[in-house]
């Protein structure tokens, strides 16, 4: 039996026994009179097995009184039930063999970090508790996200990271250096892949993109990163409403998957990380969003009385300030607005009767603000013509996607999850730096 997870998982049915072999990394070493306690992780599982050396130990002054934190080791003895406090087993150590000694300037010692001097070692921070829990919930958020859409018939697309038009017509984009000689043309970093996306959905029906965006966006904030992945459904036959329904069903199905599949990693959460985090997800993962549109939002947010740093007024985009506000204060449970001004929103969402909104839908939550963003998109050629001009947008760059409106257009839609959003959320990380193994923010890109 080996596997720190799948030993703690048996012992959880069963009395302990038997002979056990364990690798991992030590967590902490405490050398007593005569024995040494071993605290070993291997990253299966939130939990940790401490083993218990005695001196009688073949190469136990030599080896095991040496042995530091963050050393790599195998230990082999049997299970026992232990006397101590903080664990109800522990390995009685019959052999210890050290698989990687450790320097003794070893950066991660048994007091807590800050979270920023962890981003200064992001090849070592993984072995701490936090991290450890942060990239098996990651994994089990993306792990979800595939089989909702599976289930559900969507195909997945693997769209391309260099393009040669701005989805977002923002003008955030890294260019690639060498990109005219070698194409031709100038060619970029994506920021998104829906525009492929559409492609394929007025093809397959339903597609979804799972894959790294980038932006050059020079914002230092607690949301936003240099390169950062985003899930992309797009559906034809499809409008605002249904995306909506759609949105809501996914953001659930992740959240509960994650509380079902990950309860250790969300319990050390909501202990230590964000008090709550688990009772809010479990909230939203039962009730239905709440729906305004635009105007109704402004609305609220000019009868708020609360002195915001952009002041409100109809036509401005809705600011992290007032998301928050929305989503925490006003609604306390996410909420979806939708009907933005078409000044606000990109070139390619449909244009309402009223000539000045667009079918646009965020949901935002509680402490993140925007997690999805997304709309019907324009399928009416004439309109979305005149759209990529008020735009400034070179129509050259946009003929394939023109041309999808003259052969065989159909009503269609998507939306934008950012993952490490959804992995913020999900977690209460405070800063999305900490959400992703190696973060690229203005100034830093180590690792
Ligand atoms: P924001 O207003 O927060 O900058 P946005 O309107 O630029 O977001 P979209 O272009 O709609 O965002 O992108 C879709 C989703 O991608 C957003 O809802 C968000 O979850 C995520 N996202 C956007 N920019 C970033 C970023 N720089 N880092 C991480 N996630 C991002
Ligand atoms: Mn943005």
């Amino acid at each position: 039996m080996s596997g720190v997870q799948r030993i703690a998982d048996l012992l959880a049915r069963e009395q302990p026994g038997g002979t056990v072999r364990v690798r991992g990394w030590l967590r902490t070493v405490r050398h007593g009179k005569s024995v040494s306690f071993l605290e070993i992780s291997d990253g299966s599982g939130f939990a940790t097995l401490q083993a218990v050396a005695p001196p009688e130990l073949p190469g136990y002054e030599e080896t095991v009184r040496q042995l530091g934190t963050g050393a790599a080791v195998e230990v082999t003895g049997e299970l026992r039930e232990s006397p101590g406090k903080g664990q109800r087993f522990e390995v009685h150590a019959e052999q210890v063999v050290l698989v990687g000694a450790v320097d003794d300037d070893y950066p991660l010692q048994k007091k807590r970090h800050s979270f920023e001097f962890l981003r200064t070692i992001a090849h070592l921070r993984p072995r701490t508790n936090t991290f450890g829990a942060v990239l098996r919930v990651r994994h089990e958020a993306a792990r979800a996200i595939h089989d909702f859409f599976h289930q559900r018939g969507f195909i997945q697309l693997q769209s391309p990271v260099i393009t040669t038009s701005d989805a977002e017509g923002a003008g955030e984009m890294f260019e690639i250096a060498g990109g005219r000689d070698f194409f031709g043309r100038d060619a970029r970093l994506t920021v998104s892949g829906q525009l492929e996306a559409e492609i394929a959905a007025l093809a397959l029906e339903r597609v979804y993109t799972f894959g790294p965006t980038f932006r050059a966006e020079n914002s230092n904030t607690s949301r936003h990163l240099a390169e950062f992945w985003m899930v992309e459904p797009e559906l034809a036959f499809c409008d605002l409403d249904e995306l909506v329904a759609l949105a809501e069903d996914f953001l659930r199905f992740v959240l509960t998957r994650i509380l079902d599949e990950r309860p250790d990693d969300m319990a050390f959460f909501d202990q230590r990380i964000d008090p709550g985090v688990v009772d809010r997800l479990r909230h939203v993962a039962e009730s239905d969003f709440e729906r305004l549109d635009y105007g109704e939002a402004v609305a609220l947010l000019e009868r708020s009385g609360r002195d915001f740093e952009h002041p409100v007024r109809w036509g401005m985009d809705l600011q992290s300030e007032h998301e928050r506000y929305l989503a925490e204060e006003k609604v306390g449970r996410p909420l979806v607005v939708t009907d933005y001004p078409s000044a606000v929103k990109a070139f390619y969402m449909y244009e309402n009767d009223d000539g000045r909104t667009v079918r646009a839908m965020d949901v935002l939550v509680p402490r993140v603000g925007e997690i999805v963003g997304g709309s019907q998109r324009e399928h009416r050629l004439d309109v979305l013509r005149r759209r990529i001009a008020e735009a400034g947008l070179p129509e050259e760059d946009y003929w394939w996607y023109l041309d999808l409106r003259r052969y065989g257009s159909v009503p269609h839609a998507g939306f934008g999850l950012g993952f490490e959003r959804l992995v913020q959320f999900a977690t209460g990380m405070a800063n999305i730096r900490d959400v992703i193994p190696f973060p690229r923010v203005p100034g830093y890109a180590e690792f």
